[in-house]
């Protein structure tokens, strides 16, 4: 096996390297796990190398910087997913279905409606992630887990295609009891996918279920 944490070979590798270390340990395909570039902030020239790596599943927080930032790329590479990783505002939400591939940021009834016109409207169901403010802070975005059972039911109703439970954990503090409660929640609800762990702690929510890793400095380096 590749050591990862040899020197010579590139982020990506590595990354990659530690996805498949991570599934081997839990017992499970590292195919089954989904990594996502989070490249928000970096610059096309810092996208192509990992391209050209062979990653084809990005994550962009903004719409506009999406807008801006992707068209040339995909036209190049028509295999590339993007991913929307941050908040979504209504009025955004046409763009957002047609620029994206995948949602990981459904969190809160008024979007419901937003989404399913614009699914409607441009003829393309986009997968969503239903967001969970899994530690209960203030300042984070996400459904509180008491909503998310009736956000979940109104999902149904207007048929979006919710796949999973998203969430970004409390800083600074050990991470798997927040990975291993939304692993609960998304099984309570009948729902496979789990998208959680980032940089610091995507291997913690391998063995805890996810199926999808949003890794940005991991791959980037630092942003600034
Ligand atoms: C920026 C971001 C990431 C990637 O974070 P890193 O710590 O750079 O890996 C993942 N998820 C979301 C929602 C983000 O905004």
């Amino acid at each position: 096996m590749t050591d990862p944490e040899a020197p010579n070979i590139t982020p990506l590798a590595q990354i990659r390297a530690r996805i498949a270390q991570a599934a081997s340990i839990a017992r499970r395909p590292a195919s089954e796990i989904t990594l996502v570039a989070v490249s928000k902030t970096r610059p096309a020239e810092a996208i192509l190398p990992l391209i050209a790596g062979g990653q084809r599943v990005f994550g962009e927080n903004r719409v506009q910087e999406a807008d801006a930032k992707w068209p040339p790329l995909q036209d190049a590479h028509p295999d590339l997913q993007l991913h929307l990783v941050g908040q979504l505002q209504s009025n955004k939400a046409e763009e957002a279905v047609r620029r994206f591939d995948c949602i990981h940021s459904l969190d809160r009834p008024s979007l419901l409606g937003a989404l399913a016109r614009a699914m409607d409207k441009v003829g393309r169901q986009v997968p969503l992630f239903v967001q969970v403010n899994i530690g209960a802070e203030d300042q984070k975005g996400g459904c509180a887990i008491a909503d998310l059972p009736a956000l979940l039911t109104e999902a149904r109703a207007a048929a979006l295609p919710v796949i999973g439970l998203m969430c970004v954990p409390p800083a600074g503090i050990e991470p798997a009891p927040f990975f291993a409660l939304l692993g609960k929640l998304a099984a309570d609800q009948g729902l496979a996918d789990l998208s959680m762990g980032m940089s610091e702690d995507f291997e913690t929510a391998i063995m805890l279920g996810a199926t999808h890793v949003r890794v940005g400095s991991a791959l980037f380096g630092a942003r600034t």
